[in-house]
């Protein structure tokens, strides 16, 4: 999980939020679990319980100073963005925020799913299906595509910052952690950061970052999830480098046992060096692999033909499956 630091430039944050600053003590208010949720290297994310309303929230208190640098503009950055994200339901909500003299914390929707890295773990691999997949990329990519509507990249699309509203059985995509987010316009973030396996080729030669940066970690992402294994990691960085500019991926049968051939299509269109020819949200949400589960139009006419107007609309929105086995 190593990660390449960088030093961003604050134009592309957002400075304004809405959301009230509380200043009284979360635990007034909250019940706070000891034991830890998660926890990054500027952070620590705890569950607790509001004690007005008993429901659970994810509490992630955020050091304002790191390494002797005021870091609040980040935060508030952070808070812009989930706002702006405050209606999509593929990204965490933010429910109330507080600040200490040294700490801001933000009250967050509690995931009980916890990271979607679980699902990758290699003696879970076998039990999540390529149709499970398919139903949770669509969330992440619905979600990210929203990001992308409203001109901010993620940055750093992960296992651990895709987490689940349950696990068992998986239950809904909620996309978390914007530290790292950025906001697209004048500004050009030319900055090596993120996680290294995640990192895509652009990033590395420090070219502009655009939205497709974000689209090339879903990708990454996608491969795990099919394959149990990380597509570029090497046994250091350096060599995960080499393998990231070099496109240097396994797509061999034996890797791909049991995955369908348009599901390593879908890879293969997101997994492309150049940013401009690699694909966007909106390709991959139009993508056949994403829709396998959908009636196909010819049977979609014969239902047209046998069923009633509202048949055919409750197919169109996956409910009913036309049953052929094409
Ligand atoms: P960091 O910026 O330090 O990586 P994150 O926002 O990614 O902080 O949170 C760290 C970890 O805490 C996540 O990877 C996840 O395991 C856990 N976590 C974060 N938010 C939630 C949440 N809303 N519900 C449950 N777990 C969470
Ligand atoms: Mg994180």
């Amino acid at each position: 999980r190593s990660k390449v630091e960088g030093n961003y430039p604050v134009d592309c944050l957002y400075t304004t939020i809405h959301t009230p600053i509380k200043t009284e003590k979360l635990h007034h208010l909250y019940l706070v679990d000891t034991g830890l949720l998660g926890r990054g290297r500027f952070a620590v994310v705890r569950r607790c319980t509001e004690k007005a309303t008993g429901r659970e929230f994810a509490a992630k208190f955020l050091k304002k100073r790191r390494r002797g640098k005021d870091c609040r503009a980040e935060i508030i950055h952070e808070i812009a963005v989930l706002e702006m994200a405050k209606s999509h339901p593929h990204i965490v909500d933010l429910h109330e925020v507080y600040e200490t003299s040294n700490e801001m914390i933000l009250v967050l929707e509690y995931a009980a799913g916890g990271e979607m890295f679980s699902l990758c773990a290699p003696d879970k691999n076998d039990n999540i299906s390529e149709r499970q997949i398919i139903r949770l990329l669509r969330q992440i990519i619905e979600g990210v595509k929203f990001l992308h509507e409203n001109h901010v990249v993620h940055l750093d699309l992960k296992l651990q910052n895709i987490l689940l509203s349950s696990l068992e059985p998986p239950g809904d995509i909620k996309i978390v952690d914007f530290g790292m987010s950025r906001k697209l316009g004048n500004c050009e973030i030319r900055e090596i950061m993120g996680t290294t396996e995640y990192l895509a080729p652009e990033v590395l030669n420090y070219e502009p970052i655009t939205t497709s940066t974000d689209i090339w970690s879903i990708g990454v992402i996608c491969y795990m999830l099919l394959t149990g294994e990380s597509p570029f990691a090497g046994i250091d960085n350096q060599e995960t480098y080499l393998n990231i500019s070099q496109l240097n991926v396994d797509y061999s049968e034996e890797t791909f046992a049991s995955v369908s051939q348009d599901a390593v299509d879908f890879i293969k269109s997101i997994l492309v060096k150049n940013p401009q020819d690699r694909a966007t949200a909106e390709d991959c949400l139009a993508h056949p692999w994403l829709h396998q589960d959908e009636p196909h139009l010819s049977c979609l006419q014969s239902l047209y033909n046998t069923h009633s107007e509202e048949n055919v609309n409750r197919s169109n929105n996956f409910k009913l499956k036309c049953g052929c086995n094409k």
